[in-house]
């Protein structure tokens, strides 16, 4: 028999489980790479076949398995492993995500020659994108090519019963990469780096520590407070890591689903809620009822936690604010801290740590990255693409052979080095796919920071530029994430999108395929006074109501600045986007009464919305336009403002969910969908499905591709994929 493995088998100990399995039912015949798949000749096909999938090894992903007749020559004797060969045909690779050093590993850090060794990983776990400068995955073209094997970890690599059997980057304390410690000048500490490391953040010293895809800041949770001011952040949240998911259980509550998303191989940040009542963890998130926490996954964070006596540290991207993390260790020395643990590895790839938060079982991915990209999402449209996605939240992605791989999470595209770090991931996206795009799409909005790459990119491969309405994107991301090719109706709730008339919108309803779309309602426009200023002084957004609603207002401007502002709202650019009213909500309530980082005001406001505790307020619709400005009159700040906020909220969903399900109806379909930055919103989410619900309808969330701007570049991507 002959047998082909398609998938994620590359990189993953595939061959080896193979030959294991076989070998140990006494099989004849062989097993090969072909570059994107597996294929193994047996003689014993069923029976191999019933064990090996009983055995597979943890990190593969088997997306098909062929069976087809083979007779296996007598000549063949025994079992073998044959050389990879890159078959010219259909080649579709597999690009591995970095894996949470494994069980076995961790049991090996902890007696013989690999005792204290941060750098034990086996085929089940370990870095795999962030070392990888091309493919096939082999040592050479990897980061470890700097360290050729020793005699014993060769040893390893050769023998087909070992764990380390064909593991690229099989190493040791002899051969290895290994950590230093040095001071705020660079200068070596003495001593063993990660006990020392350890010994520093428990006297209340603020460190950072080189991992697999770039660097954190650590300290421990009592130094928040000194964190906050040398970091220069006010209130912006801090993730923490924690030693188990036991000692997870002390600070959050955790639902069976989230704990499995928090002890998975790709040990994400979790957004989980904390327990009430707990100045530390107040002192983390402020205002917010949930806090990112997620678990070691490198050998050097296990170390560490085996040494510390507290249970928890901060632990948070090193880099600039707005700029991309850090992973040069000169580099790093100009950011200030006590003491740098470093070590001699050099990160290829940068990936920040995926953020992700559930809503009941799905999966809303705030950022995706370390563990989970390289990924794709299947679509049935063939032919090369590249997308460059929106602003905030950056993301690439590039399409070929029938599948979209989104980047790594870039970070917001107005940062420094941030345009410039999402060049080198979509090129490398498209190097390693073997990619030719011949469309690249771009944002409608005319002065994204991204758009001098897709002219670049369009130019090098002779390739056509789209623009695409952002919205419409949100909406074609959430139908690829759910394998829609057809039509699906969302509410496109965000924070701000160029418009097809020049507004900044965000509070949509919009009919999609991935021809086109029909902007069948939208919330009414309100102007956004001196543009983007009214985004960060959210008490504009106040102002400009109570001029729509000819009220006399109290937003603390004197009456000059008043006058001036009213005079500027004339000209300002209107918004229809959902995201400003909840922070118009939030400032008219008392809730917030500035922005300090992106998405504040939006995010306090989440604990005040109750899907169930919720006073009447109504609205209309006229000509497609969704009155909201009358719903804050006489609105007043209050010790508790549950009700209220919950009720506005509530009556604007509710007039935005009519009309998608009476579109929805219209079109045979029992379905609408949900997309945007605003999704995340746990309980808009929830009134959301309440109110379809209530007609009969489902609501499609998302669950692999990120709800935010993050998903831009996919929604692109089919997009322009349906236009070759
Ligand atoms: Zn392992
Ligand atoms: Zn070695």
């Amino acid at each position: 028999m002959r047998i082909v493995f398609r998938g994620t088998v590359q990189g993953v100990g595939f061959r080896p489980a193979v030959y294991r399995t076989a070998v140990s039912l006494g099989c004849r015949g062989s097993v090969r790479n072909d570059g994107s798949s597996v294929t193994v000749d047996i003689d014993k096909g069923e029976q191999f076949l019933e064990t090996f999938l009983e055995e597979l090894p943890p990190l593969a992903i088997i997306d098909s398995i062929d069976r087809s007749e083979y007779a296996l020559p007598e000549s063949v004797k025994g079992f073998t492993i044959t050389d990879s060969s890159r078959s010219a045909s259909e080649h579709i690779p597999s690009i591995p995500a970095d894996t949470a050093v494994c069980p076995e590993c961790i049991s090996d850090m902890r007696h013989g020659r690999r005792k204290g060794y941060p750098f034990t990983t086996c085929t089940n776990c370990g870095p795999r994108f962030t070392l990888l400068e091309s493919l096939p995955y082999d040592r050479e073209r990897t980061a470890m090519a700097a360290f050729p094997r020793c005699f014993r970890c060769g040893e390893e690599y050769s023998d087909p019963s070992k764990r380390r059997f064909h593991h690229q980057t099989v190493c040791c304390p002899v051969c290895g990469p290994s950590y230093r410690l040095v001071d705020s000048e660079g200068k070596t500490i003495d001593g063993d780096p990660i006990a020392t490391f350890a010994t520093m953040l428990s006297e209340g010293k603020i460190g950072i520590s080189k991992g697999w895809g770039g660097m954190h800041i650590n300290c421990t949770l009592d130094r928040v407070g000194k964190l906050r001011e040398w970091y220069g952040r006010r209130y912006k949240p801090f993730a923490i890591m924690v030693r188990d998911a036991e000692c997870a259980e002390r600070y959050v509550d955790i639902t069976p689903e989230e704990m499995e998303q928090l002890t998975s191989p790709q040990r994400p940040i979790v957004l989980l809620r904390k327990k009430r009542d707990d100045e530390t963890l107040e002192l983390l998130s402020p205002g917010i009822d949930t806090v990112g926490v997620f678990l070691p996954y490198t050998g050097m964070q296990v170390l560490l936690f085996d040494i510390l006596d507290t249970d928890a540290l901060v632990m948070t991207s090193a880099n600039p604010p707005g700029e991309p993390m850090i992973t040069d260790d000169r580099e790093i020395l100009a950011l200030g801290a006590d003491m740098y643990l470093l070590h001699d590895q050099r990160i290829v790839n940068r990936a920040d740590d995926s953020v992700l938060r559930l809503c009941g079982e799905d999966v809303f991915f705030l950022r995706k990255s370390r563990g989970n990209i390289p990924c794709y999402y299947q679509v049935d449209k063939t032919g090369d693409v590249a997308a460059v996605g929106a602003q905030e939240n950056l993301a690439g992605a590039v399409a070929s052979k029938g599948r979209i791989y989104p980047t790594q999470y870039i970070g917001n595209g107005e940062g420094i080095g941030v345009p410039e770090y999402l060049d080198e991931a979509v090129r490398l996206q498209i190097r390693l796919l073997g990619a030719e795009p011949s469309i690249v799409a771009e944002d409608l909005h005319p002065a994204y920071r991204n758009r001098p790459l897709a002219r670049r990119l369009a130019e090098e491969n002779g390739a056509d530029i789209i623009d695409i309405q952002h919205h419409w994107a949100h909406g074609a991301s959430l139908m690829v994430d759910r394998g829609i090719d057809d039509h699906l109706t969302v509410l496109a709730l965000d924070g701000t999108g160029h418009g097809d008339d020049g507004k900044a919108w965000g509070g949509e309803v919009l009919s999609c395929t991935m021809e086109g779309y029909d902007r069948l309602a939208h919330l009414e426009y309100i102007p956004l006074i001196g543009g983007q200023k009214a985004v960060y002084d959210i008490r504009r957004l106040r102002l400009a109501i109570d001029m729509i609603n000819g009220d006399e207002s109290d937003t603390g401007f004197t009456d000059q600045e008043t006058a001036v502002l009213s005079k500027l709202a004339g000209n300002s650019v209107g918004t229809s986007s959902f995201g400003r009213i909840l922070d118009a909500l939030a400032y008219s309530t008392g809730v917030c009464s500035e922005r300090t980082y992106d998405g504040e005001p939006a995010m306090r406001m989440e604990r005040y919305l109750d899907p169930h505790d919720y006073n009447e307020y109504s609205t209309e619709t006229r000509n497609g336009v969704i009155s909201t400005a009358h719903l804050f009159s006489g609105l007043k700040r209050s010790r508790d403002p549950t009700a209220d906020a919950s009720g506005i909220v509530r009556a604007i969903l509710s007039e935005m969910v009519d009309i998608a399900c009476d579109d929805a109806e219209s079109n045979g379909e029992d379905r609408i969908g949900i997309t945007g930055g605003v999704s995340y919103n746990v309980p808009i989410t929830l009134m959301v499905r309440d109110l379809a619900g209530a007609r009969g309808m489902d609501v499609v969330t998302h669950t692999r591709v990120p709800n935010g701007d993050g998903g831009i570049s996919t929604g692109q991507a089919a997009i322009a994929l349906n236009r070759l």
